[in-house]
């Protein structure tokens, strides 16, 4: 009998099956659907050829989180592909390129790698971003350290709080926006942190465009080649090395299907662990569980396209990622929108041709895109149209290209991984309370009152995103508190 079972194979579960099997315990994972990776698979959709991400495709906390430092993805031969333009926010689709435009002279903001290059592109708000981002770039570790322990250590480098705090507190609150004074730097961080997928401004928000923004400028917004599940082949490959075992087509729905094992970790989300454990968890804990809420839904549409974007302004066709919500007051009018339970006919779009980066992802005359809109909680329609449309804003003529198209409602997301709840990539809204205290206030959230049941998964912190932190903290806080263990084991590759 193996010594820790972990429930789900998300980025979280498997990190915090690696950090069990490094420290030499026994693990077996469970996974309800028929493959591992949860957000990290990739899979053809309607050409063998094509591969698309089905849920995450961008990492810019893969190479920056310290579990994957730890981890070593590069070692184990996973090429992060990182573009020279991280992120493009196209600001409208049809003014011919006009350097006296108000744009500040396109009609696209562009995040370079550079951090020179993208202050030179933001005319009189270039300094104001150099200054914005240039402290965090040098403190970086410690700023992505600080913001993903969740708060829960001390910070190693105690300048990188000093820095977020004011940044977080401007950019946070309506007084960003008010300090540019063009239109194009505005729309660049604001589209950055509606990563954070709620209301704007908000101070998560603030705190995503911090982390998010600075990492576009240093190790960048990379693409793995190949996609996304190459992350969670790499770390199988460690787990299985290290005598752990998988069990796939297996959905717990007891803990009772579970006993004998000593460590129980469970990478789902809230409803997840109520339906799993909820009648052996304490009342008091249960009711605060049930409390935890859910923000807006991601949309997701897959697309099979003949060739590159044909975007209005061709810079854009060099970015990793691209921003569709035209300007600061646009996005955060539809973002408030979509928060409030509203559907938007111009919600925020997050797109990503893979191809710009990973050439080898198309073949000739097809190749994928992958993207997804914000919609409210549950919202059951297929986006496929809306998406399009959006796209065809900037690009027009993009709905020429399409080939096939398939189309996963918040709902579909739900169906597809339980703990996406109605739509909510997040597994749980990130309000104040909730990105600091997930998904009860606690002062070790990882354990649940029930002696050897934990939650690994990203209804704790950090939260959402593919960076192994939630699973990494979890199966320390169970070697800890279920094996004596307060060593963390070394996770780096073993020649
Ligand atoms: C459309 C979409 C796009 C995204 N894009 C990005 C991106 O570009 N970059 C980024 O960093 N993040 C992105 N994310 C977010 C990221 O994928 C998640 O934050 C991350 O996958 C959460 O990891 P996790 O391990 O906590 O849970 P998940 O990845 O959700 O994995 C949970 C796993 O547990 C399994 N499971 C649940 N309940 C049970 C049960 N009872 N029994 C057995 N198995 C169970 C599920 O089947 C699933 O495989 C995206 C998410 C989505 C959905």
């Amino acid at each position: 009998m193996a010594d820790a079972a972990i429930v789900g194979s998300g980025p979280n579960g498997l990190a915090a099956a690696v950090t069990l099997a490094r420290a030499g315990l026994r693990v077996a994972v469970y996974e309800a659907a028929a493959d591992i990776g949860g957000g990290l698979r990739t899979q053809p959709l309607f050409d063998p050829e094509i591969a698309h991400d089905i849920c995450s495709a961008v990492h810019p906390m893969a190479p920056a989180s310290r579990f994957f430092r730890e981890f070593g993805l590069a070692a184990r031969g996973v090429e992060l592909l990182t573009p020279e333009v991280s992120y493009a926010h196209p600001l409208d689709g049809g003014h011919p390129l006009d350097c006296a435009h108000p744009l500040n002279g396109g009609r696209a903001a562009l995040a370079h790698r550079d951090l020179g290059t993208t202050c030179a592109g933001l005319g009189p708000d270039g300094e104001r971003w150099r200054r914005l981002m240039a402290p965090l770039v040098r403190h970086s570790e410690g700023v992505v350290d600080f913001i993903l322990s969740g708060q829960r250590a001390l910070p190693r480098d105690p300048v990188a709080p000093l820095l977020l705090a004011p940044r977080i507190l401007v950019h946070g609150t309506g007084l960003g926006a008010a300090r540019f004074t063009g239109a194009a730097a505005p729309a660049l961080l604001t589209g950055v942190a509606a990563h954070a997928v709620g209301e704007l401004p908000s101070l998560p928000g603030g705190a995503v465009a911090a982390l998010l923004g600075h990492l576009a400028h240093g190790p960048g917004w990379p693409l793995p080649r190949g996609g996304s599940a190459r992350i969670a082949e790499a770390m199988v490959d460690d787990i299985t090395a290290h005598g752990g075992t998988f069990h796939t087509g297996r959905a717990i729905g007891d803990l009772r299907e579970l006993d004998g094992y000593r460590a129980v970790l469970l990478d789902t989300g809230v409803p997840g662990l109520l339906d799993i454990a909820g009648r052996a968890l304490p009342d008091r804990y249960v009711r605060a569980l049930r409390r935890f809420r859910y923000g807006p839904a991601a949309a997701k549409a897959d697309f099979l396209v003949s060739e590159p974007i044909p975007w209005a302004d061709p810079a854009v066709g060099r970015a990793g990622t691209v921003h569709l919500g035209g300007t600061h007051a646009e996005l955060v009018r539809e973002e408030n929108r979509t928060a409030r339970g509203v559907r938007s006919r111009a919600p925020f779009v997050l797109l990503v041709d893979p191809a710009v980066t990973d050439p080898g992802r198309a073949r000739p005359g097809r190749r994928p895109v992958w993207a997804y809109a914000h919609m409210p909680n549950g919202d059951d329609t297929d986006p496929v149209e809306l998406i399009r449309s959006r796209i065809e804003t900037y690009a027009p003529g993009f709905g020429d290209t399409v080939l096939a198209a398939r189309g996963m409602s918040g709902r579909d997301l739900e169906a597809y991984d339980p703990n996406d709840v109605g739509g909510d990539i997040g597994s749980g809204a990130m309000t104040i309370r909730q990105s600091l205290a997930r998904p009860v206030p606690r002062l070790d959230p990882y354990r649940t009152p029930l002696p050897g049941l934990f939650l690994c998964s990203s209804a704790t912190p950090p939260g959402p995103g593919v960076h192994g932190m939630c699973g990494y903290l979890a199966a320390l806080s169970a070697l800890r508190h279920r094996f004596g263990v307060r060593k963390a084991p070394s996770l780096a590759p073993v020649a």
